[in-house]
């Protein structure tokens, strides 16, 4: 793949996805501006390379309606703020007045297209939509990393019109690079933590995980369906009890491959789903009937700091306890502070998917880790071992 810092996009009209689809309140503030943030690098980086940076996205799910609610008008004002750029919008992201309007644009300046979803042709892949989105650039950049497990128009099939024209931006390049330490270029001791709700959801991750690792920490609700399967007493704990069979060829699969897996050795329990309720702590299989494991214990948590300590890679994928209650969230902080301690001494970590990034915010540790992912579903099918459809159309001619 081409890297956008290589390209001369000198005069050239870049049509660039980015993830725009950032929290609006109902007059229309944005309340988390992250993913805007995000993509100034790679907007920053066309500009002094000659190029005029023309802006797609979506915003929320506006289902093919045109609903003013969710116009990328909102955002104008900010994305003149946080670039130092200006910004024209357009009403619309296809036609002749957009196009004639793209081929004007001046040096300095960055345009916005109106939100994608407004067509449904966006999220169906439609073949013309994308030709007529397409026409808007010379070159195509995609630097949605969120959205490219989706073949839609404006992040997959519109790519086959920009052949030798094409590239990731730099958070899509990012996020490639660092799973691939991971994935593909990895130091041993690779270490994964998975932890989480339910094992239902993690099944593809940790099939496609356990060939490449030495150790794996199954952790958070999840671990009690394991316990379980292993004969273990797990009170009122979350189970998948569907799943219990799933659990045992997981563990036989670890075995096969010489990986050491680490269960809960034990548990802070509470007789509720509540932050007040009553804690005690056991064994994590021998939680009592009126109690269930919110968090992991003290034996469980020193014996994973000696499996992080001398981890070279490590992969945190979903917390190790409910952590958005302060009195089981020990176990999900310690962890994080584990894999910071872990980074200092030269470990790859990496923090991708869902709720262990909501974590790794909650405890300030975000800037400690090596790379934290922004790309939820993206990153979990990435490391589930499929072909994303953002990344191969920039792959393909
Ligand atoms: P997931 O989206 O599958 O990664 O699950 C994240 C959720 O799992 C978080 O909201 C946690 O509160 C929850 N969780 C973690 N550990 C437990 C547990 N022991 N019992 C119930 N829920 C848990």
């Amino acid at each position: 793949m081409k890297s956008i810092s290589t390209i001369n996009f000198n005069e050239k009209r870049v049509l660039v996805r980015v993830d725009f689809n950032v929290p609006l309140d109902s007059d229309g503030n944005i309340t988390d501006d992250t993913r805007m943030k995000a993509c100034i690098p790679t907007i920053k980086a066309i500009v002094e390379n000659g190029g005029r940076p023309i802006l797609m996205s979506h915003l929320g799910r506006p289902k093919g309606e045109r609903n003013l609610d969710l116009s990328l008008h909102y955002l104008t004002k900010h994305l003149e703020d946080i670039t130092g750029l200006e910004v024209v919008f357009m009403e619309d992201c296809i036609g002749e007045d957009v196009v004639a309007a793209t081929k004007s644009l001046e040096r300095g300046q960055i345009m916005l297209l109106e939100n994608l979803r407004f067509y449904n042709e966006e999220t169906s892949g439609d073949e013309e939509f994308a030709k007529s989105l397409a026409l808007n650039g010379d070159f195509y950049v995609n630097d949605a990393f969120g959205t490219a497990h989706r073949a839609h128009a404006s992040t997959a099939i519109i790519a086959k019109h920009f052949e030798g024209n094409k590239a990731p931006g730099l958070v899509m390049s990012a996020e490639i690079e660092n799973v691939n330490k991971v994935l593909n270029d990895r130091k041993s001791p690779v270490t994964a933590i998975v932890g989480g709700a339910k094992v239902s959801s993690k099944i593809d991750i940790l099939s496609n995980l356990i060939p490449k690792l030495d150790n794996l920490i199954i952790g958070g609700g999840m671990a009690f369906t394991f316990i379980k399967a292993k004969g273990g007493m797990i009170g009122k704990s979350l189970v998948e009890n569907d799943y219990l069979d799933t659990a045992k060829e997981i563990l036989l699969k670890a075995k096969e491959y010489d990986v050491n897996v680490y269960l809960p050795i034990d548990s802070v329990n509470a007789d509720d789903f509540s932050n007040e309720a009553n804690i005690s702590i056991s064994l994590a299989n021998e939680i009592s009937d009126d109690n269930m494991g919110l968090d992991a214990g003290p034996k469980t948590l020193l014996e994973l700091n000696d499996v992080l300590v001398s981890s070279k890679t490590i992969l945190w994928n979903g917390p190790m306890g409910v952590f958005e209650f302060d009195n089981f969230a020990n176990g999900t902080e310690s962890v994080g502070k584990m894999i910071v301690e872990a980074t200092k001494n030269g470990a790859f970590s990496l923090v991708g998917g869902g709720d262990s990034v909501a974590a790794v915010k909650k405890f300030k540790i975000q800037d400690q880790v090596s790379y934290v992912s922004t790309g939820g579903g993206a990153m979990l099918e990435y490391l589930e071992g499929k072909v994303l459809p953002g990344i191969k159309a920039l792959q393909e001619n």
